[in-house]
């Protein structure tokens, strides 16, 4: 294979990817800055070094991140193999003692005849051969600067203000109805509210604990984008002028306008993942799970992804990446783990494989693969192609990336379900696909 595969960052999106280039044959050349400039977060100079929680998810066949650890197992994730040898007990998640995780990982990506490892910062995409991009969400600046040149500036963003995603399955349509503000697009979901439930909400948003952000992850805050929790400390009234406004918004069972109104947009083109509109927040997720399911219509609410304001460096994805990872613009260049868009130390390594292989695969002229739909790893690329490009937010595993299945029976039966054809469908396509499922 000739040609050389650049991969810049060596976190857990990075490691994944040289190590999957280098499997499929290629020689690859993995920059990371770390110990001589180190992030704001880390704190030694191993790759792959998890640099808060020590877990990788639950591993339940329920649980959609236990879907994509399964999917990496067969894949030969160097990152899972690493998890599982250094496990350590946690329940029901996979937890890991992190200075021997990052040093397997090290081992594992240093050792491998075809990766060389250059400590040093990337401050431009390299010219030649084929590139990773995965610097993560405390991208240098000086590279940060370059990408914002080369593709344009609101392609990247510098934080997250998301509101909770819920599932709609999980949406009394009972309670809420579709309709747009003076019926100007009937493509929202609205949740009415009388004065007494908008009270309750009211009082309880004023007692939410607030997630404590480390002084380099504050942000400023835009006026458009300021948290819920901040309009609620400006005043009864105030959310009532804004994200819960009511004007325009009748309630067809009644014919009147509701006192407050929350309304929920689709985050995917399946419409399986609704967002709560201009319900930024950066609440603990215990309190906004409570104060969401104090909405009408959303008691049962099922979050698939908790509102964060945080300071991230990440790429419109829609805009910019195809399914496979590689950038619409300039296909020899992908990207991969949260500068991607996705959320998660897993999220991260699954698809610095995937931008990995595809990486080698664009070296010996061969195209770019996608796991099917069912898979999490599949949903989770093609949600990052698809998805609303309007403010888009990264996204972590969840079942409402993979389509439903026709089985009826509980909740737990029909994941159980889902668990099984999707990595059914993962082993399947790896192997029409060429993938050695027992890589070196
Ligand atoms: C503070 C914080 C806490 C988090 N906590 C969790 C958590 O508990 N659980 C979870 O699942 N996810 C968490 N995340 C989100 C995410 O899963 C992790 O950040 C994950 O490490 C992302 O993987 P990555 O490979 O994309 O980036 P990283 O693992 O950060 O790797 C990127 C690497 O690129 C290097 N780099 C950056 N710029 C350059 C450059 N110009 N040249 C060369 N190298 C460069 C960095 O030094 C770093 O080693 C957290 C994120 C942050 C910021």
């Amino acid at each position: 294979m000739k040609g050389i595969v650049h991969v810049i960052g060596g976190g857990l999106a990075g490691s994944e990817a040289a190590l999957a280039a280098a499997r499929s044959g290629a020689r690859v050349r993995l920059y990371e800055m770390r110990p001589a400039k180190m992030t704001p977060a880390h704190r030694t100079d191993r790759l792959a070094e998890l640099v808060c929680s020590n877990s990788l998810g639950g591993e339940a066949e329920t649980n959609a991140k236990g879907l994509l650890q399964a999917e990496m197992r067969v894949a030969g994730s160097a990152v899972m193999a690493a998890a599982d040898a250094t496990r350590v007990p946690a329940g029901g998640a996979l937890a890991v003692d992190r200075e021997l995780f990052s040093a397997g990982v090290t081992e594992a990506v240093a050792g491998h005849p075809g990766v060389e490892v250059v400590r040093r910062e990337v401050a431009a995409l390299p010219e030649d051969g084929v590139v990773v991009l995965a610097t993560g969400p405390l991208t240098s600046e000086p590279l940060a600067a370059h990408l914002k040149a080369r593709f344009g500036d609101p392609f990247l963003s510098y934080y997250d203000a998301a509101a909770p995603v819920v599932l709609f399955e999980s949406i009394d349509m009972g309670t809420c109805y579709f309709a747009g503000r003076y019926d100007q697009s009937p493509d929202y979901i609205n949740c009415p509210m009388d004065e007494a439930r908008y009270r309750r909400f009211y009082q309880r948003l004023l007692e939410a604990r607030r997630h404590q952000p480390h002084d380099w992850e504050r942000l400023e805050f835009f006026e458009a984008c300021v948290p819920i929790e901040e309009l609620g400390r400006r005043g009864y009234r105030t959310l009532l002028f804004g994200p819960m406004k009511p004007v325009g918004l009748p309630d067809p069972k009644t014919g009147r306008i509701p006192f407050a109104v929350v309304q929920l947009r689709r985050e995917d083109r399946a419409g399986r993942m609704w967002s709560l509109v201009g319900f930024q927040t950066g609440l603990k997720w215990g309190d906004q799970k409570e104060l969401v399911r104090l909405i009408p219509g959303l008691e049962r609410a099922e979050i698939v992804r908790y509102g964060v304001m945080h300071r991230n460096t990440y790429l419109n994805a829609p805009r910019m990446l195809e399914a496979s990872l590689r950038f619409r613009a300039e296909p020899r260049v992908l990207a991969a783990g949260v500068l991607s868009g996705v959320e998660g130390y897993l999220e991260s390594a699954a698809t610095g494989w995937l931008a990995g292989w595809n990486a080698a695969r664009a070296l010996s002229g061969e195209p770019p693969v996608v796991p099917p739909e069912e898979t999490m790893l599949g949903g989770l690329v093609r949600f990052l192609a698809g998805a609303n490009p309007e403010n888009f937010q990264p996204m972590n595993a969840n079942w409402g990336l993979v389509p439903p299945v026709a089985v009826r029976g509980s909740k737990r039966e029909r994941r159980q379900a889902m668990f099984r054809r999707g990595l059914a469908a993962f082993e399947a396509w790896l192997r029409r696909s060429g993938w050695a499922l027992t890589p070196a």
